[in-house]
């Protein structure tokens, strides 16, 4: 049987139905055609990366403070980086690098993590105030007692690369649906997740891969299940200033003491805070909204962070959603009980860099029955019921991992 949208029919049953069209989803949607899945449908409820992946900075970095999730943002970031030899489009991935310092308060910490870092093969290097004033020279010394700088890291273009990675599933064979809303899971009698209920009709499916970010819960409470996130509201800024090179020549920079970031962008830089965010209850009410103290916050880290760009001013600004996990890790599975359904979500602000790896944990998962390239089973939902969950190199600062 047929089912009708805007003119072009789509079957009532396909092996697997993926939930969301941002990076996630279109991830998992390109591996698992490239490892010989068929009959996979992506249902995306408004157009391919309308979600947060467009509000994305997509910054590429490889610092986290255990070595899977290092190595998942490397074999992400190697990915990104060789986007057109494996996926066959642009990613839009600027090797630009990325320094990351720590002030005295934190030393300690840091200097464990960059070993920890290193044990694992990230390429990273400690290196100290001066060494880090030659890569970067607006840097403010007074802030930086060590710094790390990986020069394989960057940032990418999330818009590029999510197209990349629809387009090349799109070859291999998957049918993508923009404007198309799942209402419901649907389940069997015994509690097998077996399709989606759609705005518009019902579709039986073997899995059900729910990738719709910070709209994940509001899924899967349709058959009673809760995977562990807030969402957080994340505002970004642009700052425009004549000393700023238009793109590349900086480095990506991370603030430990200041908890932000920032990176090149078009005439000026992106700047973000990397705190946890201010919760929001429903993801569709978002504040966009720059009040004069959030601007001052914005323009008091910059000042901090930098000398010599006095006089920068913002001149355009942004918000999206976070979905922060407890650990601020990646959730990746199903729920016992619930067989046919698999999820991703707690990305907790980095899951742009993250995004290539998961697509193909998850699409092993569902081809071989586990996932090769890096274990999936440490990200499972049931880590923190079962006391297992990963530790922060840097409690108390904010989303990162
Ligand atoms: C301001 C900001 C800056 C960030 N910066 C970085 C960064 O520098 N580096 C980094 O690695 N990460 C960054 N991130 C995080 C990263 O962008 C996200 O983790 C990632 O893009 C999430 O992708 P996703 O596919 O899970 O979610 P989304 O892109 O949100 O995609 C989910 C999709 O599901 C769809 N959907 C939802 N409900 C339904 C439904 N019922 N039916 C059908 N479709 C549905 C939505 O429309 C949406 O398109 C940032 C995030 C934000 C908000």
């Amino acid at each position: 049987m047929l089912a009708s949208f805007a003119g072009i029919f789509m079957r009532d049953r396909y092996q697997t139905v993926i939930i969301g069209g941002g990076v996630v989803g279109c991830s998992i949607a390109y591996n698992l055609a490239r490892l010989g899945g068929r009959d996979i449908v992506l249902l995306e409820k408004g157009a391919i990366c309308s979600g947060d992946t467009g509000k994305s900075c997509a910054i590429v970095r490889t610092h986290y403070s255990n070595p899977l999730t290092c190595r998942m943002a490397s074999i992400g970031r190697d990915i990104l980086a060789d986007f057109p030899g494996q996926v066959g489009a642009a990613s839009g991935f600027v090797r630009c690098g990325y320094l990351i310092f720590a002030d005295a308060a934190r030393l300690g910490d840091f200097e464990r993590n960059i070993r920890l870092q290193r044990e694992t093969g990230a390429e990273v290097e400690l290196i100290d105030c001066r060494q880090a004033l030659e890569i970067h020279p607006r840097l403010n010394p007074e802030r930086i007692a060590k710094a790390a700088f990986e020069p394989l890291s960057g940032y990418a273009d999330p818009h590029q690369t999510t197209m990349g990675y629809a387009d090349a599933a799109r070859r291999l064979g998957v049918e993508l649906r923009q404007g198309v809303s799942v209402r419901r899971l649907t389940e069997s009698l015994s509690d097998r997740v077996d399709g989606v209920e759609t705005d518009e009709a019902r579709i039986f499916a073997d899995r059900v891969v729910v990738a719709a970010g910070v709209w994940t819960n509001a899924i899967t409470a349709t058959v009673g299940v809760h995977y562990p996130f807030d969402i957080t509201n994340h505002k970004v800024v642009h700052f425009q200033h004549g000393a700023v090179p238009s793109s590349g020549r900086f480095p990506v920079v991370r603030d430990l003491p200041g908890i932000c970031y920032n990176r090149p962008q078009s005439g000026g830089m992106l700047f973000g805070n990397s705190d946890r965010g201010d919760p929001i209850s429903d993801p569709e009410v978002i504040d966009e909204s720059l009040p004069r103290d959030g601007a001052g916050r914005f323009l008091r880290n910059f000042e901090n962070c930098f000398v010599e760009l006095a006089g920068a001013r913002i001149t355009s600004h942004w918000a999206g959603r976070y979905d922060v996990s407890p650990d601020s890790n990646p959730i990746i599975g199903g729920i016992p009980g619930k067989e046919g359904l698999i999820a991703v979500c707690g990305l907790s602000g980095g899951g742009f860099k993250l995004a290539p790896c998961i697509g193909r944990m998850v699409a092993e998962e569902i081809v071989f029955g586990e996932s090769r390239i890096l274990p999936a089973e440490p990200y499972r939902p049931m880590r923190f019921a079962e006391g297992d969950a990963f530790t922060k190199a840097y409690p108390g600062t904010g989303a990162m991992a």
